[in-house]
């Protein structure tokens, strides 16, 4: 029986849905997949992205890792497509390649001021917060009033994380450097902008309730921003998510607000216009304009400007994908180009043997469940174009073990991860945490290959 050697470029949710719905499906051939990423653990954004009060969402884990468990995937962590491998050596010992690279970089904002002094990326944050290893350990958290722009998940996670009391997180993974930092964060107001209203936010019920259970934090929500118009009575009435969020914001609505020492305040109808600068080039405040519903369910300007000082901002207008070496990239939209995951050349044709799952394939949208209907129809294309696969030479399973190893690449293996994960397991425990995440990439690949 022939076998697809495939190599799948990422262990985040997309990549090992990838490998684990291949090893099921229906096939007339057998597969031997190895799983080559970047960091020395597996799990991408999951690790990397879901903010670490959310044990919940970081408990996919354990399906996931169940599928590499298994012992049909070879896992080879630290190893970094385009640098400790290119695409001419995947075609050597491979029938196929899935990118499943994700997103890790922030979406730009294009208003003034957003280069200054104390403006952030919150993808960096999430980053650092959530221990990734190539992000720097500090980070200047010294304002009082911060600036979170944007209207989804991503936008309140940081908020969140900002807002939220230090002590509430240390049962949590956070690493040590992160909780020391925030357990010193002198804020007391954080301001998220949506440029929309309360019927066309992007954020879910559960991560909006959340915000106001947290201690000593008060929730602010301003009565002008609940004049609603027909297209948002209609967008409540028809969507039980639209419903429950604005349910939840108007409860907040009648809630006196207290003495708290910190306060986290939602505006809605208020689109960022500039950043200004103090005399030493640091962010001073936020200008906004009030906007207003259009009738048809979105919003205009209104002409009103508006200025609230601040000493740092945070935009959260998503996520962007990153170029692969040798392979086409969508520069508009962040993506590898493809057609139901078949990557796509600059004339639209197929790429034999290159495919694309997950967020490099349709952007930084969507939930870890949606990786896995992703994966399900770029599978599908793996499986039916078998004609066109590639012819590698050095098929054998050892062949690639040789070449990273003659290359002096430090790869991971998934016992060693298995050994970073105990390590890091016992550490939490010593303290009655969950877990205490390893941050350094040396130390992360010590633990694992020892
Ligand atoms: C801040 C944040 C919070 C989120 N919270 C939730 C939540 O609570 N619930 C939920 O369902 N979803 C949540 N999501 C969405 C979820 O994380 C994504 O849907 C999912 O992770 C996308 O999966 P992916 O495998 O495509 O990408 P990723 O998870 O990003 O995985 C991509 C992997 O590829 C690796 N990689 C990249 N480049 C290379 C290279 N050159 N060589 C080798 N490896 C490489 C990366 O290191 C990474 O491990 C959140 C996302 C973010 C950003």
């Amino acid at each position: 029986m022939t076998t697809l050697r495939l190599a799948i470029v990422g262990a985040g949710p997309a990549g090992i849905y990838a490998a684990d719905l291949l090893i099921k499906a229906e096939r007339h051939f057998d597969v031997s997949i190895d799983l080559f990423e970047h960091l020395p653990a597996p799990y991408g954004l999951v690790r990397y992205g879901v903010a670490p009060d959310h044990p919940r969402i970081k408990g996919i884990i354990t399906a996931l890792r169940e599928v590499l468990d298994r012992g049909d995937i070879r896992f080879f962590g630290n190893v970094r497509y385009g640098v400790d491998v290119t695409l001419d050596d995947l075609k050597k010992h491979y029938n196929a390649v899935i990118f499943a690279t994700g997103a890790i970089t922030d979406a730009p904002l294009a208003i003034p001021g957003i280069e200054l002094e104390g403006s952030y990326g919150a993808a960096d944050f999430v980053s650092w917060f959530d221990g990734h290893p190539d992000v720097p350990r500090t980070w200047p958290l010294e304002a009082q009033s911060v600036a979170v722009i944007g209207n989804g998940n991503v936008a309140l996670d940081v908020s969140r994380i900002l807002a939220k009391h230090a002590d509430d997180l240390l049962p949590t993974e956070i690493p040590d450097n992160v909780y020391e930092i925030l357990k010193s964060s002198p804020v007391t107001d954080v301001h998220v902008f949506g440029r929309r209203g309360p019927a066309q936010v992007k954020f879910t019920p559960l991560e909006l309730r959340e915000l106001g259970e947290m201690r000593d934090v008060d929730m602010i929500v301003y009565d002008e921003d609940f004049e609603l118009d027909e297209a948002s009575k209609a967008a409540i009435a028809s969507n039980k998510q639209v419903f429950v969020i604005n349910k939840v914001l108007n409860q907040w609505r009648e809630r006196p607000v207290g003495e708290a020492s910190r306060r986290l305040h939602l505006h809605f109808y208020a689109k960022p216009l500039e950043i200004t600068s103090d005399a030493d080039g640091r962010v001073a405040s936020i200008r906004y304009e009030r906007t207003r519903p259009d009738g048809a369910g979105s919003v205009e300007g209104t002409g009103e400007i508006r200025e609230i000082e601040i000493q740092a901002i945070y935009r959260a207008v998503g996520y962007f994908g990153s170029p692969l070496a040798d392979i086409p990239f969508d520069e508009r939209h962040g993506v590898i180009p493809n057609h139901e995951g078949q990557a796509l050349a600059d004339d639209n044709s197929v790429i034999p043997g290159v495919y694309a799952t997950g967020w490099i394939k349709r952007g930084p949208v969507g939930l870890i469940g949606h990786t896995k209907s992703d994966a399900m129809e770029t599978i599908q294309h793996v499986v039916n174009d078998q004609a066109s696969w590639w012819a590698p030479t050095h098929p054998d399973e050892q062949s690639i073990v040789e070449l990273l190893t003659s290359r002096g690449v430090e790869f991971t293996t998934i016992d060693g991860w298995h050994q970073l994960d105990q390590h890091e397991l016992a550490l939490g425990e010593a303290e009655g945490r969950l877990r205490k995440k390893v941050v350094p990439r040396d130390e992360m690949i010590r633990v694992s290959n020892t």
